[in-house]
């Protein structure tokens, strides 16, 4: 059974055409709501978040680099970059 678990959580984000005016979910600033994150776990919906475009451009960034990181240190092997 554990053979089968992968632990996959995947990240997606919607940008509405058209930004509402309401409390972002992240930040807690009234402002306009112009992107959505979905938060999906193998396979699954487990959470979303309406997010402003600041919070949304963080997390979209932040959710780059993790990937980035997690497949250099895979290949990277404990080379330094100083
Ligand atoms: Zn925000």
């Amino acid at each position: 059974m554990l053979s089968e678990v992968k632990a996959l959580s995947e990240v997606s984000f919607l940008t509405f055409s058209q930004p509402k005016k309401m409390k972002c979910e992240c930040c807690d600033r009234s402002t306009f709501i112009e992107v959505k994150m979905f938060v999906a776990r193998e396979g699954r919906l487990v959470g979303d978040l309406e997010l402003c475009s600041s919070c949304a451009e963080l997390l979209q960034q932040a959710v780059a680099r993790e990937n980035v990181v997690r497949e250099w240190d895979f290949s990277s092997g404990g080379e330094s970059l100083g």
